[in-house]
């Protein structure tokens, strides 16, 4: 049904009255795609949610977040117009651009834009105490999670394990719960261990590590070396000592850095007002979780983004005089 002309008019000039703005704000939601919520892309996600919608009165967009299976799932959602952002591990937001690996076949995401880098992202890998592991290698024979589809970790794990020369044929189940359903497993006997690329600290690896003792991997060695020799996306990573109950030593791994994308088709309005809410409202936005204590915005602007930068965002980055 088309409405008439004059009820659309008045739409306007009620909500006008109202104070809502209406101005060429022709997107006036936005959809920010995370992960589980035990992770922290759901909390990057309601950070700049919680700031963008305390500025609705002059931006006009209201946004909201979706729990998600991840990374890939993220990108591939951006691609089809179903979300306007999401987070991506930086590994993933490469192939994307490229058009390898998990998006060899359908080929390059080209509409995919780069916002701003966030977090790092160590893969990390948990056990259960009594199943003797000592060392990622360790875990041959027996039941690992590698992932849920559509995640970061999972394709992290695919290209760890086939610099390997593994398969998922080296465990003798290769699990792909969810996040909220690793640690759980993990506990309950069902798997031996769990990979998960998050930022630290994370509630995946806080609950069983309280919950039934659970001990933090070390992931180093040859084909690790080689990834982070081969790849910028990668980068060696240490887990703080002390950060996870019963896990006092610091621990090696390597990892990736979370990303915030978006599509060429979002416009440069929307990409501006979300950058410009971030980093204007930088100290309130670093202490809404522990992960963004560290974040600083010259790295965030540069680091870990392959895809072209969105022109909202650098536009607010060039008059920052973070970019040239
Ligand atoms: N890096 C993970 C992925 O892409 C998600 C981590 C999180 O939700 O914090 O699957």
């Amino acid at each position: 049904m088309r409405l008439p002309m004059k009820s659309i008019l008045s739409a306007a000039v009620l909500a006008s009255l109202a104070g809502i703005p209406t101005a060429d704000a022709a997107q006036k939601f936005i959809t920010i795609g995370t992960g589980g919520v035990t992770g922290v892309y759901y909390a990057v996600g309601g950070a700049i949610c919680r700031l963008m919608n305390k500025d609705y009165k002059t931006t006009g967009v209201r946004c909201s977040t979706e729990s998600t299976g991840g990374s890939v799932f993220n990108v591939n959602a951006i691609k089809s117009g179903e979300l306007d952002f999401g987070l991506s591990q930086s590994d993933v937001q490469y192939n994307a651009s490229n058009g390898l690996k998990q998006f060899a076949k359908d080929g390059k995401v080209s509409d995919l834009r780069a916002v701003f880098a966030v977090h790092p992202e160590p893969l990390t890998v948990l056990s259960r105490r009594d199943a003797k592991v000592e060392k990622f290698e360790d875990f041959a024979g027996k039941r690992f999670n590698v992932g849920n589809p559509g995640s970061g970790t999972l394709a992290s794990m695919e290209e760890l394990l086939a610099t390997m020369s593994w398969t998922k044929a080296k465990f003798s189940l290769a699990a792909e719960l969810k996040p909220d359903e690793m640690g759980p497993a993990l506990c309950d006997n069902k798997i031996d261990g769990f990979v998960y690329a998050v930022g630290h600290p994370s509630a995946a690896i806080q609950d069983p590590t309280t919950a039934c003792n659970a001990k933090l991997v070390p992931l180093t060695g040859p084909a690790v070396d080689k990834l982070v020799k081969e790849h910028s996306y990668y980068a060696y990573a240490t887990i703080p000592g002390g950060m996870y109950a019963g896990n006092p030593e610091p621990v090696q791994t390597f990892g990736v850095k979370a990303t915030v994308v978006t599509s060429a088709k979002v416009p440069d309005k929307i990409v501006y007002n979300l950058v410009k809410t971030v980093f204007e409202n930088f100290n309130d936005f670093k202490k809404l979780h522990p992960a963004f204590a560290h974040l600083d915005p010259a790295d965030m602007v540069k680091n870990g983004l392959s895809a072209p930068l969105h022109p909202g965002a650098a536009k607010y980055y060039k008059e920052k005089g973070w970019l040239k």
